[in-house]
């Protein structure tokens, strides 16, 4: 069974085409990352497969449940059990690290015990256990990265979507924490789907590359072809 299913998709904005026939079927612990150009249209397929817009045709399953179709969203983003890292990382200024990994346990009813349960191992997973009190401006920006991963993988995500997620760090912290991703995706064997324009940030980090050009798939392909495809392009 494949755990995602994305079915000939197209999306517009005010009449413009956006995205055009995207298919993809997801596996269990993939890490897809899709690449391309700015515009190209990444950003829109995390967005249509997190359920914050629908797609004007075409269909995405989750776990062979269909959640949105032909315009219709019909399973809303806090029903499809999706982690989300943005560039942005969204983590509240003024709640500790704990609090902010406890903030999305409680708004999903998890009881006490379970939540202080989850707390100890996602802060043991990312290495922030003396950190739990701190708030995020006592963090450096690879700890503040690490709490907005802690806060969706405690959630225990069907999968983790990340958008650019290291881009507005400087190269030395961008190589770390792709290892850091590498050994949580190991560690924890969630599903990734990763979006970035870099291109040694694609080969680090995919198992699959879906390469983009304009709203289209040009390729889909193994980390291997996607390196020597690189290597044509610059050329
Ligand atoms: P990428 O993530 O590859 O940079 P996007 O998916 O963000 O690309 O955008 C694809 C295209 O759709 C771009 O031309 C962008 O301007 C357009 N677009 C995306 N979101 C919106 C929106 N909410 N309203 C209008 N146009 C949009």
């Amino acid at each position: 069974m494949k755990l995602i299913k994305i079915s000939s998709v197209s999306k517009y904005f005010n009449g413009q085409l956006a995205l055009s026939d995207f298919s993809l079927q997801i596996e269990n612990r993939e890490r897809i990352v899709i690449f391309g150009p700015s515009g190209c249209g990444k950003t829109t397929v995390l967005r249509l497969l997190a359920g914050l817009i629908a797609p004007d045709s075409g269909s995405i399953s989750i776990n062979d449940e269909v959640v949105a179709a032909n315009g219709r969203i019909i399973k809303e983003p806090d029903e499809r059990n999706l982690g989300m890292v943005f560039q942005d990382l969204a983590i509240w200024p003024h709640l500790t690290v704990k609090g902010n990994i406890n903030f999305g346990l409680k708004a999903k009813g998890i009881p006490k015990i379970e939540r202080e349960q989850r707390l100890r191992e996602i802060l043991k997973l990312v290495r922030l256990t003396d950190y739990a009190e701190k708030k995020p401006a006592e963090l450096s920006g690879g700890q503040q990265q690490r709490v907005a991963l802690a806060r969706a993988l405690a959630l225990h995500p069907i999968a983790l979507l990340m958008d650019e997620p290291l881009s507005s760090l400087d190269l030395e912290l961008n190589i770390r924490l792709r290892k850091e991703i590498l050994r949580l995706q190991e560690a924890a064997g969630f599903t990734l789907l990763y979006v970035t324009h870099d291109r040694d940030e694609a080969l680090a980090i995919a198992t699959r590359v879906v390469i983009m050009k304009e709203g289209r798939i040009e390729q889909i392909t193994d980390v291997l072809n996607a390196g020597q495809y690189f290597e044509k392009a610059v050329k």
